[in-house]
């Protein structure tokens, strides 16, 4: 008697002990990784049309997952495009975007405000592990960086990597000539690892492929858990560097070489989740921080078939390749709605089951349903803010510019009134203003506007202050 129960008892415990294995391993909330490229334009892949640029691995990518081609990032420059994925926020509620300047720089005193919510920091109590390697830009001093929101570990140059000119044989008042003819001590840029900077002037021919060794080792290290990789490229932000194996690859040039290094070191990441399989219970997100710094001529990428580039509100400014991939949980397409970085947290929320940061406005939307083939975006509206002022709103095929401004240089902003309106569906190139023929769309559009504004409240701008002179950064 006293045996059979034994027997029993141990069996109901191997059973119980299989099954909180088993609801382990189908339920474990996914790993997380997104990688980020700095100024890559829409038109800079070859699933997205390029006709000389050969990315072979990020094509895959594309065919066996997600390619958007309505999605778009928060703000057309680096800084506050990055506050906005990070946080799912528009850059005007946190404080990340400024009127003077548009970005940060290496004597900026601001950065990301400690009441921000980054995904890293929303995953952490889950118990995820969480990395951020590459560009951060996000703010630079310790209070700033990617250990004071979230992040267990750091490795990267923290800001853009055409700053901290250097004072050799080009003067650093030629930032052009410098740019077009890059050489490494041009600039002083730190790498750093957390806190501590390991080498200045980083060598940046190799920083493509240590961001992507740091990244694999992590994902090594990481395997049995789940984790969050931020894998924010330096690359193809001018100036541009590549490694000795890709020099003369593409016949694209230089930007072309770095582009095929970039999809190279993807390949051996993806390769990585699949010797790990972990392919399976990992989404990965491909994307750019914003459109392609066409004023560097050929140094800068293409926004293909879209009107205009970095720095400004046309589509070329905005939207930006964007591949979603997850074997066995995406439903394979090509999806034309609407989408955006804004909607990553509440996209990445909803699959690790974890709650939205509490007591504030949110800008996105799950798109859960969308990657899983079984609704269409939700998303239906766009903001396009340049700094604080509200530019242009897309909503369903339309897009109205309220106001227009040149890229770069001090013409002052042109008020349109009514509003270009343009269908984005017919005309991607935003050549024909059809306002004249849409009364109603132009108005419904404008109220959609008014209505948005109503739910900004006016915050400190991050971007403005300085260190003083003289002082230590
Ligand atoms: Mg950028």
């Amino acid at each position: 008697m006293r045996k059979s129960l034994v027997l029993v008892l141990l069996a109901v415990a191997i059973a119980a002990g299989g099954d909180i294995r088993s609801a382990g391993l189908q339920d474990p909330p996914p790993n997380v990784v997104i990688i980020f490229t700095d100024d890559q334009g829409y038109g800079d892949l070859g699933s997205y049309g390029h006709p000389t640029i050969r990315t072979p691995h990020l094509d895959r990518m594309a065919a066996e997952g997600q390619r958007w081609t309505s999605f778009y990032v928060a703000d057309s420059v680096c800084t506050p495009s990055r506050a906005a994925l990070l946080t799912g926020r528009l850059p005007v509620r946190s404080g990340m975007a400024g009127d003077t300047r548009r970005v940060l720089f290496p004597d900026s005193a601001g950065g990301l405000p400690a009441s921000e919510i980054t995904i890293a920091r929303m995953l952490k109590a889950r118990g995820y592990a969480t990395t951020a390697i590459g560009k951060w830009h996000l703010g630079h001093l310790p209070q700033y960086l990617p250990t004071s929101h979230g992040f267990d570990s750091y490795y990267g140059v923290p800001y853009s990597n055409d700053m901290d000119a250097t004072g050799t044989e080009l003067p650093a008042g030629e930032p052009r000539r410098r740019i077009m003819n890059p050489r490494i001590d041009y600039w002083n840029v730190p790498l750093m690892r957390n806190g501590d900077i390991l080498e200045r002037p980083a060598d940046q021919t190799t920083l493509t492929s240590r961001y992507t060794d740091e990244a694999i080792a992590f994902v090594k290290g990481n395997a049995e858990r789940p984790f969050f990789l931020y894998l924010a490229h330096s690359m193809p932000h001018v100036p541009l560097f590549r490694s000795q194996e890709f020099e003369g690859r593409s016949a694209r040039g230089l930007y072309g070489d770095v582009v095929e290094e970039l999809d190279w070191h993807t390949g051996r990441l993806l390769d990585t989740l699949r010797e790990l399989k972990l392919e399976r219970r990992t989404l990965v997100v491909f994307t750019s921080d914003n459109g392609p710094w066409a004023v560097y001529d050929e140094q800068g990428g293409s926004a293909g078939p879209l009107r205009g580039a970095k720095a400004g509100s046309f589509e070329g400014g905005m939207r930006v390749p964007a591949i979603f991939w997850w074997p066995g949980t995406i439903q394979s397409a090509v999806v034309t709605g609407i989408g955006s970085t804004l909607d990553l947290l509440p996209t990445i929320a909803a699959l690790a089951g974890v709650d939205l940061p509490p007591g504030r406005n949110l800008d996105g939307h799950d798109l859960g349903p969308v990657l899983r083939g079984s609704a269409p975006s939700p998303r239906q509206t766009m903001f396009f803010y340049r700094a604080r002022a509200l530019h242009a709103v897309r909503h369903g095929s339309f897009k109205a510019h309220f106001i227009t401004r040149p890229d770069y240089g001090n013409e002052p902003p042109v008020e349109h009134e009514p509003p270009l309106l343009y269908n984005l569906d017919e005309d991607p190139s935003e050549k024909f203003n059809v306002a004249g023929r849409h009364p109603e769309v132009v108005a419904a559009i404008q109220q959609i506007a008014a209505e948005h504004r109503k739910s900004i409240e006016p915050v400190p701008s991050q971007l403005d202050a300085r260190i003083p002179t003289g002082a230590a950064r």
